[in-house]
C-alpha cells in the first residue's frame, strides 16, 4: 500500500481531483484522477471496470447521482492508503483526450471581448450587435478537431483578402489564441426537450480550459454572412483534466447584473458564475490574466439557450464560453485584442509581438477558490505552432 504525499501549496490537492485518461508505460489507456503529481487508476482503486474505458464517457453517461457517489468515495480515498498498483507518477504516464467529444459549441459570452471585437471589426458602428444582450451568441464548431493539450498545431492555410480586395491562398499571417472555459455535458437530453435552466447540475459534469485557435485573416474574409468556418475549425485544444463542478463549489459567485433582464427561459432563481482566474503564457512569459468572474452569460444560460429550440445533447458534448476578456488591457484573452488588431505590439521576452509565429508555445493555466483558504487548479492547456505544411497553391 502507498500514501500520496501532496505539498500543502499544491493546486491539485485532495479537494480538487480532476479526471483524465492516462496510460502507464506500455499499458492501455484508462480513467484516472490527478492528486498532486500522481494519477490514481480508478479501475484498480475502485475495482470498477467503468474506469477501464479509454474515455470518461461511460462514467459520465451514468448521471449526476453516480458522479457524486464516486466523488465522495474519492475524497475518502485521497486521504487513505492506496494499493501501489493504483498509483502512477504523472511524469511517467501518457495523457489523451479525456472525452469522446460529441458536439462542440463555441459561445461569445464575454461583454468585454464582444465589445473589443466589435470595435476592431466594425469601427464605425455600435460595438455590440442588437441581439447580444438578449441571447448568448454562439455557433456549432468542429468536434472532430478538438485535440488534447500538448498536441502540436499546424499553421492553417486559407484564403486571405489582399489589398486589391481579392483573395490569395496561403498560411495564416494572423494566427491567434482564444482563452476560454469549456463545459462538458455528462448526461444528455432528449430531442425536442429543452434543458430547464435549473437542471444544469443534472447535465453538466465539469469544466476544462480551452484554447480555441483562430486565424483572424481567414476568419475576417470568410465569416459573413454565416459565421466562423475554416478560420476556427483547424484545431481547438482541450485540457487533459476535467474538473468536476463539485470541486468548484467555493468558486461560485453571483452573476454580474444583466440589462435588460433576459427572457423568462434564461432567468434562474439564483444565477451564478465562476470565480476562475486564467493566465496566458506566451513562450513562458505571462501576458494576460483573463477573469472568468466577469463573464456576462452564465454557464447554465449557455446550456439552456443551446437546447432552447429542442436540440438534443449527448454525453461528451462540449461547449466553450468564448474568449474570456476583462476591462483592463492585461485581461484580454486573445492577441487581436492584446495587440489591438496588430497595432500595439506586446513585449514577449524582449521582442515586440502581435500574432503567433512558428515555434511559439502557448500555455493557459487557471485557478479558483477552493475550501477555506486553499485554491484549486485547472489542468493546463498547451500547444506549439508548427509551420504550415508545404503544398502547391
Ligand atoms: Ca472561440
Amino acid at each position: 500500500m502507498t500514501r500520496i504525499e501532496v505539498a500543502p501549496e499544491s493546486l491539485f490537492g485532495p479537494e480538487n481531483l480532476p479526471y483524465g485518461v492516462f496510460a502507464p508505460p506500455g499499458r492501455p489507456f484508462r480513467v484516472g484522477v490527478r492528486l498532486g503529481d500522481c494519477v490514481i487508476d480508478l479501475a484498480v482503486a475502485l475495482d470498477d471496470s467503468t474506469f477501464a474505458a479509454t474515455s470518461l464517457n461511460p462514467f459520465l453517461a451514468q448521471g449526476s447521482a453516480r458522479w457524486h457517489e464516486v466523488r465522495d468515495r474519492l475524497l475518502a480515498l485521497a486521504a487513505a492508503d492506496l494499493p501501489a498498483a493504483a498509483v502512477h507518477s504523472l511524469a511517467e504516464v501518457e495523457l489523451k483526450l479525456p472525452i469522446e467529444v460529441g458536439d462542440y459549441v463555441d459561445f461569445y459570452a464575454s461583454l468585454d471581448h464582444a465589445t473589443n471585437l466589435g470595435r476592431l471589426f466594425r469601427p464605425d458602428s455600435e460595438p455590440l450587435l442588437p441581439n447580444w444582450r438578449h441571447l448568448p451568441v454562439g455557433y456549432h464548431g468542429r468536434a472532430g478537431t478538438v485535440v488534447v493539450s500538448g498536441t502540436d498545431i499546424v499553421r492553417p492555410r486559407g484564403q486571405r483578402r489582399t489589398d486589391s480586395g481579392t483573395p490569395d491562398f496561403g498560411p495564416s499571417r494572423r494566427l491567434d489564441i482564444e482563452a476560454e472555459l469549456g463545459f462538458v455535458v455528462g448526461a444528455g437530453s432528449t430531442l425536442g426537450q429543452p434543458i430547464d435552466i435549473e437542471d444544469f447540475g443534472a447535465h453538466v459534469f465539469g469544466v476544462a480550459l480551452v484554447n480555441d485557435w483562430s486565424a483572424r485573416d481567414i476568419q475576417a474574409w470568410e465569416y459573413q454572412p454565416l459565421g466562423p468556418f475554416l478560420g476556427k475549425s483547424f484545431a481547438t485544444s482541450l485540457a487533459a483534466w476535467i474538473t468536476p463542478l463539485a470541486a468548484l463549489a467555493a468558486a461560485r459567485i453571483p452573476l454580474p447584473a444583466q440589462t435588460p433582464e433576459p427572457l423568462p427561459y434564461l432567468r434562474a432563481e439564483a444565477p451564478w458564475g465562476l470565480d476562475i482566474d486564467l493566465t496566458v503564457h506566451w513562450d513562458g512569459t505571462p501576458v494576460s490574466y483573463p477573469p472568468f468572474a466577469r463573464m456576462y452569460w452564465s454557464p447554465a444560460q449557455m446550456l439552456t439557450h443551446l437546447t432552447a429550440n429542442g436540440a438534443a445533447t449527448r454525453t461528451g458534448d462540449l461547449y466553450a464560453s468564448g474568449t474570456i476578456s476583462g476591462p483592463e488591457p492585461d485581461q484580454r484573452g486573445s492577441f487581436i485584442e492584446l495587440s489591438w488588431g496588430g497595432t500595439e505590439p506586446i513585449r514577449v521576452n524582449g521582442q515586440k509581438r502581435t500574432f503567433l509565429e512558428d515555434g511559439d508555445e502557448i500555455v493557459l493555466t487557471a485557478s479558483a477558490p477552493g475550501p477555506g483558504t486553499r485554491r484549486i487548479g485547472l489542468g493546463e492547456v498547451r500547444g506549439r505552432i508548427w509551420a504550415a505544411r508545404e503544398r502547391d497553391d
